[in-house]
Order: structure tokens, then C-alpha cells, then sequence
């Protein structure tokens, strides 16, 4: 199994550490013709999302993807990624791929709260521990939309078909279990 990875912006080596401690192999996306490559699975990683939503198109990656991704691909999209999946982002203008019915809220947690790690139960996964950094959280949802996990009231993990959305980074922890879990769901 080869879990692809998109790496233009963000967290994506920390990613690939864990896919490689579970022995997973990994191909790193940079370019559209890496997007020709096998791979059965899509990471989408954290960092910022208006950067990133800029380089897809500027290297013409976009299309390609959001095409693999309405085609079913099982992606894990954490923070920065589960901004490129929603459908809206209520405080900015821009969307990306629009594939996942989630409205979003970018920087969710205000300046105080920047960032913070917590441990939350995680539906299936019972408490794992959760690192935020400027992330976003889901504020509505269509109704084929599983939530995950919810903190405060906020909805910080979901499920859309062939999509997982995260707004902490899993990748930044010890815990494996997203990314055990993920390998499941491929
Ligand atoms: N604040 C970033 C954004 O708006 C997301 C932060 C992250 O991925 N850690 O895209």
C-alpha cells in the first residue's frame, strides 16, 4: 500500500515519519506529474491553507486532485487540509476543493488560544491526545456528515464518505492511533 502525500507547504515530513514507523510506504506529491504515480490513499497536511490552495493551482495540481478525491480516494486531512475540503469557510472568502458538506471556521480559537494540546475521546479511538495550532473547527455540517469528536461543543473531527477531517494534527504526537486507524479505513 502507498499512502501519497501532499507536499507543498506544512507538516507533510511528519506525516511520512509515522506512515514509515507503521511501515507503510509513502510517495511525496509536489508536482502534477507525481499526481500520475499509484498511491491508494491521500494525506492533505497542515500548515496554511491559503498557501497551499495557492500552489495547487499555480502548479496545476488542483483539478487532478480534487477529481481523485470526488472519485473516492480515502484522504485524511488534517487542520490546514480539512480547510481545502469545506465546502465554505465562514470567516474568508476563498474555497479550494469543496468536497467535503462542512462549513469551517479558519483560526478558530482566536489569538489567546492559538495553540494547545488537549486529549479528547475520539469516536472508536476513545481519549487520544490532540495538538491545535491556529486550527480551525467545523461550525455546520450536512446531515451524511459523521462527527468524530466534539470539544466545547465544537465539532473538531469528521467523516464524509471517502473523506476524514481533523482540525488537531495527529502527526505531532506519539499516538498512532489516526493514523492506525486511517490504514483501516483504506
Ligand atoms: N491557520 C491555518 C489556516 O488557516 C491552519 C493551521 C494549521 O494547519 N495548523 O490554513
Amino acid at each position: 500500500m502507498t499512502v501519497g502525500i501532499l507536499a507543498l507547504q506544512g507538516a507533510f515530513a511528519e506525516h511520512k515519519k509515522m506512515y514509515h514507523s507503521l511501515g507503510v510506504n509513502c510517495i511525496e506529491l509536489r508536482n502534477k506529474k507525481d499526481l500520475s504515480n499509484h498511491y491508494d490513499a491521500l494525506v492533505l497536511p497542515g500548515g496554511e491553507s491559503t498557501v497551499q490552495g495557492k500552489l495547487l493551482k499555480e502548479l496545476n495540481m488542483f483539478d487532478t486532485l480534487k477529481k481523485q478525491i470526488e472519485n473516492g480516494i480515502p484522504t485524511l486531512a488534517t487542520c490546514a487540509g480539512m480547510i481545502l475540503l469545506a465546502d465554505k469557510i465562514q470567516n474568508d472568502n476563498r474555497t479550494h476543493f469543496r468536497t467535503m458538506p462542512i462549513t469551517v471556521r479558519r483560526n478558530a480559537y482566536g489569538r489567546q488560544l492559538d495553540s494547545f494540546s488537549t486529549e479528547a475521546e475520539f469516536k472508536g479511538l476513545g481519549k487520544i491526545p490532540m495538538t491545535f495550532i491556529r486550527a480551525p473547527y467545523i461550525e455546520t455540517f450536512s446531515e451524511d456528515v459523521e462527527v468524530l469528536s466534539v470539544i466545547d461543543k465544537h465539532v473538531v473531527a469528521a467523516r464524509y464518505k471517502n473523506q476524514l477531517a481533523l482540525s488537531f494534527h495527529p502527526e505531532l504526537n506519539d499516538d498512532l492511533s489516526i493514523h492506525k486507524m486511517f490504514l483501516d479505513f483504506i
